[in-house]
């Protein structure tokens, strides 16, 4: 998901975008399947038949699910998730969300739930009587986001078991991903989800206020049973429709080799589609925009397709048949920003300015979750930044290539801001509270994790640069796409594939950014030029070029982490002195004799170390700090989004 700053969503800026081109309407969209072999295990296969109610915004659905027991062991409990169940006042997600946002109110109209009316397994028989709720991460008596369910007999290993479960959905107003909005429903998190068997236990985290996704990769048939009027998007391709007598009608989708399903509904959606053509051949591309956003159809289109073609040149082909881009109507921001296989949500509102590039980075965001979430199937729960941070990175990254680097965050009345800046300024307000490695709900709060998951990790990955190279992280990122698509790989996993592309040992650095809290922050503790003849009682007339003095510079490493850095130091005689220190000392001086003064000295000149929390004593400058415009322009950014956020409000 995107990077909420407040739990009410609104990083909703204004907007307004003057003449964008239309584009074509669609009319009708692909119908084929996914064909070939297999490119996941397919560990689990759902085929699901849902009749939604649209006045009551609620479901009745049967669920067949094959599960395969590959965990190389009998097994007797399954467990499960059921998400919509975290929407109530006692949840474990609710208490989380008040703890850290104490204005929070509750209101009945964000209640959901979900129910499980049967289970049943095949060849054994009615086992409703058995689900019992567990809360294995805080032992939260009232939380029923995670049920299991214990058989009478085990499933041999390589046996396959069958659940046959109807349920009943009752989604409560958008509060956080999904609901419904007037006619609205985002369908996410809506049916009972089998654990995934990790590391020889089954891992089934409750639902908390930053975390959710952890699946095992599989099939998944659904029909959606609606109203006629309404149009629908779906994870998959549409495999059939079929209008029934009584006003309905039933549409079949068809997902391969993905990990969750979701879906959304609304009678006003326009629907646009292109095709992009890939690596893997043709890609259709679909829009469902609200008609008041119609005239920014064109730069949705536009960054969607720039995402594909960069993350296919970049870091590998993105293998599915469609893409599914769902634009939620006013008020119902918080279902914004989310990802899911081949559909993902995205975030404006009627004015966004062209220089307002929130609509762009929403985009790429969601979108680059198709790779670090959606192919490279990491457990969110459980280190989030390995798909929210790598996801960060790529933003950065492909922002830049697009937008052009000072400008991809806002470009807008004479003022610019980066991404990346952005993003150091979330690892700056928390730098030490949390390390990268730490499980999404044992964050200090839900800022912290925030600021660290998303942060932080795009900041050491773009520090990180520094140290292998930035065409080298880039072949690291695409090798490690390539090698774990469709599994689930560790933060080791990542880590050790960032050191043997690099060909280098880097724990040094993983160990202080990564795993542990060190901030990085070094200083000019002193500069300064001295005449060498300052002892004579009647010192001769300084004459440029022929006065004699001694500098002396004092970089003081001031956090905790240690990172080698450039000091640049400049004479006014024309002459620079590039030194490299270590950092493994507290300090280090540089003394000089030199017929020349000072001008400047500056740790870290390029501004690459991003992980350097403060800029400002970087550098000595004997005329003014340049950088000192840089923290004008930030505090000009926050304005514009205090602005923002208020315009929000009150639209
Ligand atoms: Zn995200």
């Amino acid at each position: 998901m995107i990077r909420r700053i407040r739990i009410s969503g609104l990083v909703a800026l204004l907007l307004f975008v003057p003449g964008a081109q239309l584009l074509a309407q669609d009319s009708a969209h692909s119908t084929a399947i996914n064909s070939g072999k297999p490119l996941s295990e397919r560990i689990v296969s759902y085929v699901i038949d849902a009749r939604v109610n649209a006045q009551s915004k609620a479901l009745d659905a049967t669920e067949t699910l094959t599960y395969r027991n590959l965990t190389g062991s009998s097994q007797d409990t399954f467990p499960f998730h059921l998400y919509l169940n975290a929407f109530q006042p006692k949840s474990t997600f609710m208490t989380e969300v008040r703890r850290d946002y104490s204005s929070f109110e509750w209101q009945k109209k964000y209640l959901a739930s979900a129910e499980i009316k049967k289970l049943e397994v095949v060849g054994i028989g009615d086992l409703t009587s058995r689900v019992k709720f567990i809360a294995p991460d805080d032992g939260n008596a009232d939380d029923r986001t995670v049920f299991q369910v214990k058989l009478p007999r085990s499933v041999a290993p390589g046996e396959s078991v069958q659940f046959r479960i109807s349920f009943h959905d009752q989604f409560g107003e958008v509060f956080a991903r999904t609901g419904y909005k007037r006619d609205f429903i985002m369908g996410a998190q809506w049916f009972p989800k089998i654990g995934v068997w990790w590391q020889g236990a089954w891992n089934c985290h409750q639902f908390h206020s930053t975390t959710e996704f952890f699946a095992d990769f599989g099939t998944f048939d659904v029909r959606l049973t609606v109203p006629q009027n309404e149009v629908v998007g779906a994870s998959g391709i549409e495999v059939g429709s079929v209008a029934n007598a009584d006003g309905t009608k039933t549409l079949s989708f068809h997902g391969e080799d993905i990990h969750d399903f979701a879906w959304t509904i609304e009678p006003q959606y326009k629907v646009f589609s292109e095709t992009y053509n890939g690596s893997m051949g043709p890609v259709s591309v679909r829009l469902l925009i609200q008609p008041g956003h119609v005239h920014q159809a064109a730069r949705h289109m536009t960054i969607l397709k720039q995402a594909l073609d960069h993350f296919d040149r970049w870091y590998g082909p993105y293998p599915y048949k469609q893409i599914t881009l769902v634009d939620p109507p006013h008020g119902a921001l918080q279902a914004g920003g989310m990802e899911y296989p081949t559909l993902f949500t995205a975030d404006t509102a009627w004015w966004m300015p062209r220089g307002v590039h929130l609509l762009e980075s929403v985009i790429e965001h969601e979108f680059g979750h198709q790779y670090w979430y959606g192919m490279v199937a990491t457990n969110e729960f459980e280190d989030a930044w390995l798909d929210e941070g790598i996801n960060s990175y790529t933003e950065c990254k492909i922002l830049d290539d697009v937008l052009g680097h000072d400008n991809s965050a806002t470009l807008m009345w004479g003022m610019h801001e980066s991404d990346d800046a952005q993003q150091r300024n979330y690892y700056r307000d928390s730098a030490d509270k949390d390390p990268m490695a730490r499980p999404g709900w044992a964050y200090m709060n839900g800022g912290s994790y925030g600021d660290i998951t998303y942060g932080k990790t795009a900041t050491v990955l773009l520090t990180l640069e520094k140290i292998i190279g930035e065409t080298t992280l880039q072949r690291a990122l695409r090798t490690y796409f390539i090698r774990y698509r469709f599994t689930h790989p560790t933060k080791e996993d990542f880590l050790k594939t960032l050191e043997e592309v690099s060909g280098q040992n880097l724990r040094w650095y993983f160990d202080q950014a990564v795993y542990g809290t060190a901030v990085l922050d070094y200083e000019i503790a002193q500069a300064r030029s001295d005449r060498l003849d300052w002892y004579q009682e009647r010192p001769a007339p300084a004459k440029k070029a022929s006065t004699l003095y001694r500098t002396t510079v004092v970089v003081h490493r001031k956090g905790d982490f240690i990172f080698p850095v450039d000091v640049l130091i400049k004479f006014d005689n024309g002459e620079n002195i590039r030194e490299r220190w270590d950092g493994r000392d507290r300090w280090v001086r540089y003394t000089y004799d030199k017929k020349a003064e000072l001008v400047s000295a500056e740790i870290d000149p390029e501004s690459e170390v991003r992980l350097d929390r403060n800029y400002f004593n970087n550098s000595y400058v004997v005329e003014e700090d340049r950088r000192a415009s840089h923290k004008i322009t930030h505090y000009y950014m926050v304005l514009i989004q205090f602005l923002a956020q208020l315009a929000a409000w009150l639209t």
